[in-house]
C-alpha cells in the first residue's frame, strides 16, 4: 500500500501537509478494536450517547473557524461556505442526539393467549464509512451521528484530497469524550482500504458517499460477507422553470444550487429545463448573474466561487464545455479557465450555455463543476420526460406558483429529493437519498437511523 498522502490547496497548488497512509495491518487492527469497542458502547444508554453527540456538536461549533479554514484550504470552497458546512456538520449530531432517545420497539398482539410478542431495535455493529472531498466534514457526521445514536461504533476513511478536516473532526469527537475506538479514522487510497472494509468480518455495515462506479464496486464486494450497504451516489439534477415562475427568484435559487461549492455537489442543478416562453428572460438574467460572481481563492473576502478540486475534475468539466461548443452550444457566460496544471490550481469561471441539445455529453453525464446548460421545453410532460431520462435519481427542482403543476412534478419526477421553489432542500431533519443509480437508503431525518439498526423479534411462550 502507498505510504504517504500529499494534501494540496487547489486554489494555489501549495502543499498543505504530508500525512502517513495506514498500512493494511493498522487498518485491520483498528477494525478489530472497533468491533471490540461495540460490545461496551452498545450497552450505553441512549441518554449517555446523546450527551456525547451534543458535546461533539458543541466543540465543532466552538472550533468552527479553525475547521472552516482547514476545509477552505484543502477543498477550495469559499470560507463562508465552509463556516456553513461546520454548522451543517454539527446539526446532524444534535438531530441524532435527540433521535437516539426515540428508538422505540413495539409489542404485537399474539394470536395465542399464552404468548407475548416483542420487537426491539439495536445497533448493527461496527460501521465502516468512506466519504468524499466535496463536503469533507458533513458527509461524516451525517453517517456517524445516526450510527453512534444507534449504539454502533464507527470507522471512516476520508477522501485523499481532504483528510485534514476529518483528522480534526475525529480529534474533536475524542475531546468530547467519545472513546478512541468508538470513532476511528484511517487514511489511504480508497481502492486499497475499500476491500479491507468490505472483506472484514468485523464490519457489519458499509456506508458510502461518492461516485456511482465506486458505489457499485462496494456493493459487489459487500455481498461476500452479506453486509448492509448505504449508498449516496451521483446525480444529474434537472432544474425546471415554468412559465408562471418568479424568474428573479428562480435565478437566485439557480445560482445557489449550481455554483455552490463550484458546482461540486451531488444535488447541484445539472440541467436547466426552461419553458420556451421564459427561456430568453431566464437565460439573460441567469448568465448576467453568473458572470458577476467573484471567482478566486476561498480565503479571500468576497469570493463566491473557488477552484475545482483537482486536475481530473477540471479536465472532465472542460471536456464537457468543449464538447457542447463543438456541437453548437452558445457560451452565454464564462467558458474560460484560469489554471496551472504544473502548480496545481484549477479555476473554471461560472459558465452558462445556451442552444444546448440532448446529444451533448453535459446532458448525459454528471458535470460536478460550475457549468449550467439551458434547454427549453414546450409541455410539462416533455419536461418530465427529459428530466427522468437518466440512470440517476437524486435531486430535482421545479419552479412554479401553480399548485396543480407542482403536484404533477411531485408525482412524476423519479428523484428522491425534490425542491419546489427551493434550490437548497438538504437539512438534517429530512431524508436525503437517491432513486435508481443514485443510491440505496436515506441519510437525515427519522429514516437516516434505520440503516444502523437491527430488528430483533422475541416470542415469549408458556404464559
Ligand atoms: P469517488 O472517486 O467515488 O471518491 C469518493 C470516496 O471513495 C473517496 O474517499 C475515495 O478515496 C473512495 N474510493 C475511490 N475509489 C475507491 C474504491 N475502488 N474502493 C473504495 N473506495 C474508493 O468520488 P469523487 O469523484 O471523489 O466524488 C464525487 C462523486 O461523489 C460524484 O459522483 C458525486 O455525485 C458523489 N457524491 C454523492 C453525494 C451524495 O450524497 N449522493 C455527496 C457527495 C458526492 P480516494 O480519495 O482515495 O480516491
Amino acid at each position: 500500500m502507498s505510504n504517504q498522502i500529499t494534501v494540496t490547496n487547489p486554489a494555489t497548488g501549495e502543499v498543505l501537509a504530508q500525512i502517513p497512509a495506514d498500512s493494511a495491518d493498522t487498518v485491520n487492527a483498528k477494525l478489530k478494536a472497533g468491533h471490540e469497542a461495540f460490545k461496551k458502547f452498545s450497552k450505553t444508554t441512549a441518554y449517555e450517547r446523546a450527551a456525547l453527540l451534543e458535546k461533539w456538536a458543541e466543540l465543532i461549533l466552538a472550533n468552527k473557524q479553525e475547521l472552516a479554514e482547514i476545509m477552505t484550504k484543502e477543498n477550495g470552497k469559499p470560507l463562508p461556505e465552509s463556516l456553513g458546512e461546520a454548522a451543517y456538520t454539527a446539526s446532524y449530531l444534535t438531530w441524532y442526539a435527540e433521535e437516539a432517545k426515540r428508538l422505540y420497539g413495539r409489542t404485537i398482539p399474539a394470536a395465542t393467549s399464552s404468548k407475548r410478542l416483542l420487537v426491539t431495535q439495536q445497533g448493527i455493529g461496527l460501521v465502516a464509512a468512506i466519504t468524499p472531498w466535496n463536503f469533507p466534514a458533513a458527509m461524516m457526521t451525517r453517517k456517524a451521528g445516526p450510527a453512534l445514536a444507534a449504539g454502533c461504533t464507527f470507522i471512516v476513511k476520508p477522501a485523499e484530497d481532504t483528510p485534514l478536516t476529518m483528522i480534526r473532526l475525529v480529534e474533536l469527537a475524542h475531546e468530547a469524550g467519545i472513546p478512541k475506538d468508538v470513532v476511528q479514522i484511517v487514511n489511504g487510497k480508497g481502492s486499497e482500504i475499500g476491500p479491507l472494509f468490505t472483506g472484514s468480518d468485523y464490519v457489519r455495515k458499509i456506508t458510502f458517499t461518492g461516485s456511482t462506479p465506486v458505489g457499485k464496486l462496494l456493493i459487489q464486494q459487500s455481498a461476500e460477507t452479506v453486509k448492509g450497504v448505504s449508498m449516496e451516489l451521483g446525480g444529474h439534477a434537472p432544474f425546471i422553470i415554468c412559465e408562471d415562475a418568479d424568474i428573479d427568484y428562480a435565478v437566485t435559487q439557480a445560482l445557489a444550487s449550481k455554483f455552490r461549492n463550484a458546482g461540486q455537489t451531488c444535488v447541484c442543478a445539472n440541467r436547466f429545463l426552461v419553458h420556451e416562453s421564459v427561456v430568453a428572460e431566464f437565460s439573460e438574467k441567469f448568465a448576467k448573474a453568473a458572470a458577476a460572481l467573484k471567482v478566486g481563492n476561498g480565503m479571500d473576502a468576497g469570493v463566491e466561487v473557488g477552484p475545482v478540486i483537482n486536475k481530473k475534475g477540471f479536465d472532465k468539466i472542460v471536456e464537457q464545455i468543449e464538447d457542447a461548443k463543438a456541437k453548437g452550444a452558445t457560451v452565454l457566460a464564462g467558458g474560460t479557465t484560469n489554471h496551472d496544471v504544473e502548480k496545481g490550481y484549477f479555476f473554471i469561471n461560472p459558465t452558462v450555455l445556451g442552444n444546448v441539445t440532448h446529444d451533448m455529453n453535459i446532458m448525459q453525464e454528471e458535470t460536478f463543476g460550475p457549468v449550467a446548460p439551458i434547454v427549453s421545453f414546450k409541455t410539462y410532460e416533455e419536461a418530465v420526460e427529459i428530466a427522468n431520462n437518466t440512470p440517476f435519481g437524486l435531486a430535482a427542482y421545479f419552479f412554479t406558483d401553480n399548485y396543480k403543476r407542482g403536484i404533477f412534478f411531485q408525482e412524476n419526477l423519479d428523484f428522491g429529493i425534490l425542491g419546489w421553489n427551493d434550490g437548497l432542500p438538504s437539512t438534517a431533519q429530512a431524508p436525503f437519498g437517491g432513486m435508481k443509480e443514485s443510491g440505496i437508503g436515506s441519510e437525515g431525518g427519522i429514516e437516516g437511523i434505520q440503516p444502523y439498526l437491527e430488528t430483533k423479534y422475541l416470542s415469549i411462550g408458556n404464559i
